[in-house]
């Protein structure tokens, strides 16, 4: 066994992740006296939320009529109907309330000409349920949404005296052997020391998995750490085939360049130099819808006419318009182009690739956050002390397919309702009650292992091959061919983890020991990815499979579960909640607005 000291701290709660959900979970339960402690890999206003700029979606109705049964039908319908009905409500119900919440505690909104929040409009956001024209719903900080919001809460949260480990990494959840969550084993990246958290009520707001794919939006924090936890823990994640691409990432950064540059002209070629998306959309060309553009992009590179030398990526060229327009509407795609891409786009096209943006699955939760571990007999059984938040749980309000501005509301929305929920079922005047010291031992055997791995295959090697293996085969195009080799691709680079080598030995900054956790984390997300959408045989939302092209909701308008052992998956499946929380005569929604009909815009 690992001999490590090792300090324990007690709290009520503890929260592992300072973004947008993370830091909403920690003030709201900080607000309530609860003793809260927020521990972060990374400087809180540097998790990816920073890199939020569209917005966050509410019903304010400032620049027009709007109305949250709106939004929760548009909502519903963006999910592909896989969403959860009463998660749905409670997110667009509680939007407004949110957003006012984020106002007073001092985000800077960009303002209209009448003082109030400035809304602005964003695809899928429409009026009386889709059939009226779109809505401005989206509030924005200019921007700078999502570093708005971060700093704010930041602010709040120290305020409200809540406690931060600052670059300290959450190992593994301690587990109780009644199955209850007790807190978490973590390591401080900056002395090396270890740490144990004893809490009552821990929350994961890990943020998404992006840097399983080659090519992803995400920050490369985004590893996936919570759902790699839980995977250990022997705990479900749902949902996980559903990923959201955008067409036009930089290659290789992934730096995103935005729908805009299309939009002003900019079209897409392959080794030929042709325009293909002629072919493929006729009409709308390099201007039809994205996840339409980034399959046709992905057969362009299958079927051998990607550009560069591997011949693996698209070119997007706006070489051809007057620089004066370049100059003048895309300032931002300019310099993006050239310092991510070493392109000056007046001259040459900019390399591009479909691009991971957003994980609608994750951690299942109900719409308080508990996390979910259902049983047959009980599909809505909570793990008592452990909630999920953020990109890193799944409530779910996104189902297969999230509409833009609708995370950063998740976010707030569900963080809010965490440290409401922690705040009826945490006792505050019982003591801590004493771990499970099997499983702390368990997480630093585990540590250990890694932190003397010496095998033949270094850590950045192994994730390269996962990234190609998901990016080639688990992205936008699948078929029940690409799905089989790539969940034999990934089983075979999953079973590699047994032969990692990590070359530096010490505890104090080891960057190699850190990202081969992350690693360790990254594998069973991939893992739950790609065999539960080999196991889908229907399209629906971000799952689109050439071989079954119809939504098939009799067999397949269910949740799926993902059970991760090492390289083995068990899935089941859980149904979708179809009840909203308020029936129509206590003002809910007419039920048959919502009722599943064909997703077209
Ligand atoms: C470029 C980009 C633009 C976007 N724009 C928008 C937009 O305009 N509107 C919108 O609604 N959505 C947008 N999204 C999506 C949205 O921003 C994200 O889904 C959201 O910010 C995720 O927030 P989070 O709180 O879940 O996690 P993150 O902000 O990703 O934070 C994760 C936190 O967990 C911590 N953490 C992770 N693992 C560990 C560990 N092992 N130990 C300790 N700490 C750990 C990290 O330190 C970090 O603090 C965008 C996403 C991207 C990538």
């Amino acid at each position: 066994m690992a001999a490590y000291e090792y300090e324990t701290h007690e709290y009520d709660c503890i929260v592992v992740g300072a973004g947008g959900s993370g830091l909403r979970a920690t003030l709201g339960m900080a607000e309530q006296g609860l003793r809260t402690a927020c521990i972060t890999k990374v400087f809180p206003t540097r998790s990816h939320t920073v890199a939020a700029q569209g917005g966050i979606a509410a019903s304010l109705g400032n620049m027009g009529p709007d109305h949250w049964q709106w939004h929760m039908y548009d909502t519903v319908k963006g999910s592909d109907w896989l969403g959860d009905t009463d998660a749905m409500e409670y997110l667009a119900r509680e939007a407004p309330k949110a957003v006012y919440e984020l106002e007073h505690y001092g985000v800077p909104f960009s303002r209209t000409e009448a003082g109030k929040i400035y809304q602005r409009p964003f695809g899928g956001h429409t009026t009386e349920f889709g059939e009226g024209p779109p809505v401005q719903r989206t509030c924005a900080a200019a921007d700078r949404t999502g570093h708005a919001i971060l700093h704010t809460l930041y602010g709040q949260s120290l305020k409200n005296s809540a406690e931060f480990y600052i670059e300290y990494f959450a190992i593994d959840l301690i587990m109780a052997e009644d199955g209850t969550c007790q807190g978490v084993v973590a390591w401080c990246l900056d002395d090396g020391s270890i740490h144990v958290f004893n809490a009552k009520m821990t929350v994961l707001a890990t943020g998404g998995y992006g840097r399983a794919y080659f090519s992803a939006t995400s920050a490369h924090t985004c590893t996936g750490d919570g759902g790699g936890m839980v995977a250990r823990a022997g705990l479900p994640l749902q949902d996980m085939e559903f990923v959201q691409f955008h067409p036009t990432g930089i290659y290789g950064s992934g730096c995103l360049i935005t729908e805009g540059a299309r939009g002003e002209g900019g079209y897409l070629t392959n080794s030929d130099g042709e325009r293909f998306m002629e072919r493929y959309a006729p009409t709308y060309k390099d201007l039809a819808s994205r996840d339409v553009v980034s399959r046709c992009m992905t057969m362009e590179i299958r079927e051998g006419r990607g550009v560069g030398a591997e011949g693996d990526h698209i070119h997007l060229h706006l070489n051809h318009l007057p620089p004066e327009t370049l100059a003048e509407r895309l300032p931002g795609i300019s310099e993006s182009a050239r310092i991510f891409a070493g392109v000056d786009l007046t001259k040459e096209p900019i390399p591009v690739l479909p691009t991971v943006h957003y994980n609608m699955g994750g951690i299942p939760t109900n719409y308080w956050g508990e996390v979910l571990n259902p049983t047959k007999k009980n599909p809505d059984a909570v793990t008592p002390g452990l909630m999920a938040v953020g990109e890193a749980g799944c409530a779910s309000v996104h189902g297969a397919n999230r509409l833009g501005s609708n995370s950063l509301i998740d976010l707030v929305v569900f963080g809010r309702a965490a440290g409401i929920r922690a705040g009826e079922v945490v006792d505050r005047t019982k003591g801590n009650p004493s771990l499970n010291q099997a499983s702390i031992d368990a997480a630093l055997d585990r540590f250990d292992t890694l932190r003397h791995a010496d095998g033949g295959v270094a850590t950045a090697e192994l994730r390269l091959e996962m990234q190609k293996a998901m990016q080639a085969d688990a992205a936008v195009f699948r078929t029940d061919k690409t799905l089989g080799e790539g969940v034999k691709k990934m089983t075979d680079i999953a079973a590699k983890m047994n032969d990692i080598k990590v070359t530096d030995r010490s505890l104090v900054w080891n960057s190699d020991l850190m990202e081969t956790l992350e690693l360790e984390n990254l594998m069973p997300n991939a893992l739950a990815t790609i065999v539960s959408a080999e196991a889908r045989k229907e399209s629906r939302g971000a799952h689109a499979h050439e071989d079954y092209p119809d939504r098939d909701d009799k067999t397949w308008r269910k949740h799926t579960l993902a059970v991760v052992d090492g390289k083995d998956v068990t899935l089941n499946y859980r149904g979708v909640h179809l009840d909203p929380l308020t029936t129509e005569d206590q003002g809910g929604i007419e039920m048959k607005k919502i009722a599943p009909k064909a997703r077209v815009y």
